[in-house]
């Protein structure tokens, strides 16, 4: 194992696991709900690129399945048919158990079909991400034996993996529960905390649920949405449009 370079102390690993771990929340929050879910932005293709390879390598999601589910969640948000809705099925149940949730809403087919329209649904989409769905993980474990070795490899594997899922626990669980609003909306969305860096401004859920169309989040002058802070210098360098006016 040429690459094998076992680390001396666990900073190594982990610093890799937050780094690896930040771009899952940004490729989630950029590229699969502020682009596809929502079109408030479009990024161009090495961009995309990039980020639709690394939610296949670190979560082995479908992009339509998760539209369709968040969609679904602002067409019913806190009402008997939200997918995973505190509210509804308990804050606990959706904090600690929101994976099942998500898996129980997406198994409807009849619904992923209804809320998933305008999906990617080019070559890559079918005959990689798709139809090779579970080899990402699988790489992604490979990949990281070769860096870290056999005991580190699969630790910071298992935090990559997680990492997905521990946004949406927080930001369905927790943004739906705790914190602040700007915004009355007819939901219980919240502001989980006003700078939004960990999970790339999803923090500021409740802003989102008052404007689920623009791609900006943060509305107030002591809030930072760190993903607005990549899409304007992705659109400075010509590599994303945002389709919205954040000026409204
Ligand atoms: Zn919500
Ligand atoms: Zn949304």
């Amino acid at each position: 194992m040429i690459f094998n370079f076992v680390p001396e102390s666990f900073w190594i690993p982990l610093a890799f696991v937050l780094i690896t771990g930040h771009f899952t929340s940004i490729s989630s929050s950029l590229y699969l709900h502020r682009s596809i879910t929502h079109k408030g932005v479009v990024f161009a293709a090495p961009i995309s690129f990039l980020m639709r390879t690394w939610l296949w390598l670190a979560t082995g999601m479908s992009t339509k399945e998760w539209v369709a589910c968040h969609r679904k969640h602002h067409a019913f948000p806190d009402e008997p048919e939200d997918p995973h809705s505190p509210v509804q099925k308990g804050f606990w149940s959706v904090l600690f158990g929101g994976v099942f949730h998500y898996r129980k809403a997406v198994a409807d087919k009849e619904m992923v079909e209804k809320f998933g329209k305008g999906c990617p649904d080019d070559w890559l989409e079918n005959n990689v991400y798709m139809k090779y769905r579970s080899w990402g993980i699988y790489i992604l474990m490979g990949i990281n034996i070769l860096l870290f070795g056999f005991i580190w490899g699969p630790a910071v594997w298992l935090g990559q993996v997680l990492w997905m899922i521990f946004i949406g626990h927080v930001v369905n669980g927790i943004g739906h529960s705790l914190g602040y609003r700007n915004t009355e909306v007819d939901d219980h969305s919240t502001n989980i905390i006003p700078v939004g860096i960990l999970i790339a401004g999803e923090e500021l859920h409740n802003n989102h649920h008052a404007n689920p169309a623009s791609p900006k989040f943060s509305r107030k002058w002591y809030e930072f949405d760190m993903g607005w802070v990549y899409i304007k210098t992705l659109s400075m360098v010509g590599l994303a449009k945002v389709r919205y006016s954040t000026t409204k």
